[in-house]
């Protein structure tokens, strides 16, 4: 079909593959989610700033989202904005979570390219200048692959074995060892503002997305201050969220679960009027075998409606259509 006629029929013309050439004043804009980082966050704006200094042929805007900090983290943002007419702060009215924060400061970036990092320099910024220059050579999404993390061997561990798992029952290809540090450009970008989903895990939908997808690898740091702001509680919702969200998996696993248990049933039941028929003498006992049946099954019984449980819990969350997130105030470098 030629492009004219999808012009007509009002189909999107397919974009060619196009290395996207160093115009001057191409805007580079980088998302920042912030929360409780007072003790780090001015290092890393000192940081960043000094490094995209080296490329100066582009333009930049740096938008925080101040995801209800309780420990001065706005006050210092404030700072940084007054110095940086670059800066902008979105100040969000509670803690909404990492996924939703990256979200917020997305809507908001106007940038060619966008670039999502973490605010306490466990992504480097040097590597976002990598990204930029696989974005002018054409990749229209990169991904920041850990070739190596320094965390603790616990958490190391679980997402090793997580991402493995996922991988395995997701419906799309979800990239191994991949966070939320990204490129994605203005294409891709307005692509990922158009999902509106509440329980959410970007990878994945970056993932489900398609593009010209490329894959960076890179070393990730400790934490320049503080810690980590994902507790056990966070990192398993963000877990199960990628699971819901992304794969049906467990519940065919209980349709699975519900044969083998019937045949398990079978089995019992032939075995039990067998007895009860032929040797109708030793059927008082039993007792043990009809506990161990009864309590397996209810065990049975109660994981899957946890599992069917956790999809209507989702539904829910989805059908209220409630905002994603709210905002107390944009800060302006005029008006901080
Ligand atoms: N973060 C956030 N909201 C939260 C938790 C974290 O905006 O509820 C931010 C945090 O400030 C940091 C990034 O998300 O910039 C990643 O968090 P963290 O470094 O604690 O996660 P980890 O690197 O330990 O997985
Ligand atoms: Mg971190």
């Amino acid at each position: 079909m030629s492009d004219a006629i999808r012009h007509e029929v009002g189909i999107p013309v397919p974009q060619q593959k196009q290395r996207h050439e160093t115009e001057t004043g191409q805007l580079i804009s980088y998302v920042l989610p912030v929360y409780n980082e007072a003790e780090g966050i001015k290092h890393f704006h000192a940081e960043l700033t000094s490094t995209v200094a080296g490329r100066p042929e582009f333009d930049y805007e740096f938008v925080y989202v101040n995801d209800g900090s309780a420990d001065g983290s706005l006050r210092i943002l404030r700072d940084i904005a007054k110095n940086d007419p670059r800066v902008r702060v979105v100040d969000f009215a509670r803690n909404f979570g990492h996924q939703i924060a990256i979200t917020a400061g997305l809507d908001l970036a106007t940038g060619d390219a966008v670039i999502v990092m973490d605010t306490d320099l466990q992504d480097p910024p040097k590597v976002s200048l990598e990204m930029i220059d696989a974005w002018l050579a054409g990749a229209e999404v990169v991904q920041a692959r850990r070739r190596t993390r320094r965390d603790t061997p616990f958490k190391r561990f679980t997402a090793h074995a997580y991402y493995r798992l996922l991988r395995s029952c997701a419906e799309v290809d979800i990239p191994v060892d991949t966070g939320d540090f990204r490129l994605l450009d203005k294409r891709a970008a307005d692509e990922l503002r158009s999902f509106r989903e509440r329980s959410r895990f970007i990878r994945g939908m970056v993932a489900s997305m398609g593009f010209e997808q490329q894959e960076l690898l890179f070393d990730r740091d400790e934490r320049v201050a503080g810690e980590t702001k994902y507790p056990m509680r966070k990192m398993l919702r963000l877990a199960a969220d990628g699971v819901t969200g992304f794969s049906t998996v467990p519940l065919k696993l209980i349709t699975r679960m519900g044969f083998a248990s019937l045949a398990l049933a079978l089995a019992g039941i032939i075995y039990s009027v067998t007895l009860r028929l032929f040797f109708p003498e030793i059927t008082v006992s039993g007792w043990t075998m009809l506990m161990v049946v009864m309590l397996f099954l209810g065990g049975l019984q109660m994981l899957s409606l946890g599992v069917i449980g956790s999809y209507i819990g989702r539904i829910y969350h989805e059908v209220q259509q409630r905002p994603l997130y709210i905002v107390r105030d944009v800060i302006r470098h005029d008006q901080a």
